[in-house]
């Protein structure tokens, strides 16, 4: 029914079209009025053929929601879910799919999304337009249905303000003359890792940062909060009393952050921290169970502790994620133990998109850079075994593997499409670490994946760290240099290259 009602109009459309413009125009809007009649339909299963054509895994879903809405009226400032002005429609179709803001106004949206030239545009794409009220502006967007690659006339839903959420075509002389350009809301998602954090310490003495801690994450958290997702490890245990479980004295190295510290993690912009490493069980099981009450409450993920969280899911932009950690110390998950690791890969591997993996191993030390082929020990311990504990991560559907341990940064890898960090070192230590020459170096890298989980482009960007103060930008890239070379060095056969200035690209 819809069906004739749409081809109805487009008749009645041509023909406003034709008695409205001069000849100059009269002759292009027959032109477009005539292949639009061809595709002209509104009809839902024949949108889904259309859109089937084109390359996208996730626009029928997007579709099916934006189509849902068909009919409802127009308000300002509507929201939705039962009236929407333009903006409002699309923010809230594309957060029922990604689960993330678009953009408060049109001109916001046209802002922030990736321009797309009109001969490359897809279904799904945001298309904008001029409106009276806003003259040269955008003031009006909408969502593209579909689009005719011979002529680049394109259909779209949008909320008009006169008739609702409704679908127009590119050739309506009103939207012709008010076309502005095209955006596209990436499926991609960004991920930020960094190493170890512990934010200060009041064991065995009082060791904590000025302003209650309040600076340390100031040079990284537009860029953690800004990605996707943000990750990193957490050495040591959020507590405010507790027993250590390594001695009283001045090298026993137990690491207990104050649990009034936990807000800086959530406003720092972290999503998720592993547990798996040597100073989780500082504090024995009350430091495990305050360190996880904190993280709960800031609502941030966690997981590593043997027996205790095995994994977490996040979602992100409509996708699952899955996060897991491994130690090398007895009450973590081992990744000593191929058994474990492989089970609980695969368990995420199945439920969700994406599986990020976190690796708290290898020797430690300013002489341990390089990374070893085969495992390492050091103190008595086997530290892992960490190529072949990655590369069989990524055999168990792993996308992203993030490593930290040495205290000193390691080379990057990109197998098989996914990307692997072998140490990330330091990163927010003021105290009780050593932070001479290269261990005060704190990398934070920054990845693009595709919505398979598979590597894009990456970003180091690189850190500095000094006792008492936290991660600050570095403007001599040292730390990129490093990671350069050690990758150059180590892992020849990547799929990926570090660039002097920080960039990780495809060979
Ligand atoms: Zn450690």
């Amino acid at each position: 029914m819809k069906f004739y009602h749409f081809l109805f109009l487009l008749i009645l459309m041509s023909i406003t079209i034709v008695v409205g413009q001069n000849m100059c125009n009269i002759e292009r809007d027959m032109e477009y009025a005539t292949t639009g009649d061809v595709k002209g339909m509104a009809d839902k299963d024949t949108l889904k053929d259309t859109i089937g054509e084109t390359d996208d895994r996730m626009m029928p879903e997007l579709m099916d929601e934006a189509m849902s809405h068909l009919g409802k009226r127009y308000s300002y400032g509507g929201k939705g879910p039962k009236t929407f002005d333009c903006s409002g429609f699309t923010s809230y179709v594309f957060r029922q799919l990604y689960g993330t803001e678009i953009g408060h106004s049109s001109s916001e949206q046209y802002a922030r999304h990736s321009p797309i030239k009109r001969s490359d545009m897809q279904p799904g794409d945001l298309v904008f337009f001029t409106s009276p009220r806003s003259g040269r502006q955008v003031g009006h967007v909408g969502i593209v249905v579909d689009y005719d690659t011979s002529t680049t006339d394109f259909r779209f839903i949008h909320a008009s303000i006169n008739e609702g959420i409704k679908i127009s075509k590119s050739t309506d002389y009103y939207y012709d003359r008010r076309f502005v350009g095209v955006r596209r809301v990436s499926d991609t998602l960004s991920i930020a890792m960094v190493g170890d954090i512990m934010m200060g310490t009041t064991f065995p003495s009082m060791m904590l940062p000025d302003n209650e801690g309040a600076d340390l994450f100031k040079d990284a958290s537009p860029l953690l909060v800004d990605a996707d997702l943000a990750v990193g490890n957490l050495e040591g245990v959020l507590c405010d009393g507790g027993k250590s479980t390594k001695g009283t004295g001045p090298n026993s190295y137990a690491f207990r952050t104050p649990t009034s510290y936990a807000p800086l993690l959530k406003q720092a912009g972290f999503d998720y921290l592993g547990q798996a490493n040597n100073h989780a069980n500082d504090f024995g099981k009350e430091g495990i169970e305050s360190t996880e009450r904190c993280l709960s409450e800031q609502g941030i993920l966690f997981s590593g502790i043997e027996g205790r969280t095995e994994s977490a899911v996040i979602e992100r932009k409509g996708k699952k994620i899955g996060l897991c950690a491994f130690g090398h110390n007895s009450y973590t998950l081992k990744h000593v133990e191929m058994e474990t690791v492989g089970r609980i890969v695969d368990n995420l591997a199945k439920e969700c998109d994406i599986v990020v993996v976190s690796v708290h191993g290898g020797a430690e030390g300013r002489t341990q850079s390089h990374l070893p082929m085969g495992s390492e020990t050091f103190l008595g311990e086997n530290r892992g075994s960490l190529r072949e504990l990655a590369h069989f991560c990524v055999e168990h559907g792993a996308d992203v593997i993030y490593g930290h341990g040495p205290h000193v940064v390691r080379c990057l890898e990109v197998y098989k499409g996914r990307f692997i960090a072998y140490s990330l070192g330091n990163f927010c230590t003021p105290y009780n670490v050593s932070l001479t020459g290269i261990s005060g170096y704190a990398p934070l890298i920054e990845i693009e994946i595709d919505s398979q989980g598979r590597f894009l482009s990456g970003q180091i960007h690189p850190m500095i760290q000094e006792r008492g103060i936290g991660p600050r930008h570095d403007k001599t890239g040292r730390v990129v240099q490093q990671i350069k070379q050690l990758s150059d060095e180590d892992v020849p056969q990547s799929e990926a290259v570090v660039w002097p200035d920080g960039q990780i690209r495809m060979k």
